[in-house]
């Protein structure tokens, strides 16, 4: 459950980022990803395990459309609870 709503903020933040920075265009998009806290669904907050494979389903769903379409998202799993964009390649 978390990986799709991760895939919603990921996106989100990718496209904030993108305006900020002017990109039309955006070609590699690298994220780190740990536990994931969340409240949803009437439950209170708690930490989920990521799984890339949901997320990346989730990513492509969001981004069909937008200029996040052809975008390479690569997701690398670390310790923590928490997620950060590492690197946005663009132009
Ligand atoms: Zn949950």
């Amino acid at each position: 459950m978390h990986d799709f709503l991760l895939a919603k903020e990921i996106v989100g933040e990718v496209l904030a980022v993108a305006k900020e920075k002017g990109l039309s265009k955006v070609e590699k998009v690298s994220i780190e990803i740990g536990l994931i806290a969340m409240a949803h669904d009437g439950h209170a907050e708690h930490t989920e395990d990521i799984s890339v494979e949901n997320l990346q389903f989730g990513i492509s769903a969001i981004t069909k459309g937008t200029i996040l379409e052809k975008t390479i998202f690569v997701s690398e799993k670390v310790a923590g609870e928490h997620w950060k964009l590492t690197e946005l390649e663009g132009s």
